[in-house]
């Protein structure tokens, strides 16, 4: 179950992917990553796809 699905704003959802995302870019891990490897970090890299087919990429400057 995640509870990404409901109850969040996009800007919400995308800022919790963005930090996600982050989280595994440097070979890390977070606590629902699995040896068959992690379901979080796979919604993070399809909601910034989608986020980024629609819009240009966020900038890391931030
Ligand atoms: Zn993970």
């Amino acid at each position: 179950m995640s509870r990404n699905d409901t109850g969040c704003g996009l800007a919400e959802r995308l800022e919790s992917a963005r930090m996600t995302a982050r989280q595994h870019a440097d070979g890390g891990s977070c606590f629902h990553c699995t040896s068959d490897g992690c379901e979080q970090n796979a919604w993070a890299q399809q909601e910034l796809t989608q986020h980024a087919r629609r819009t240009p990429a966020p900038s890391e400057n931030d």
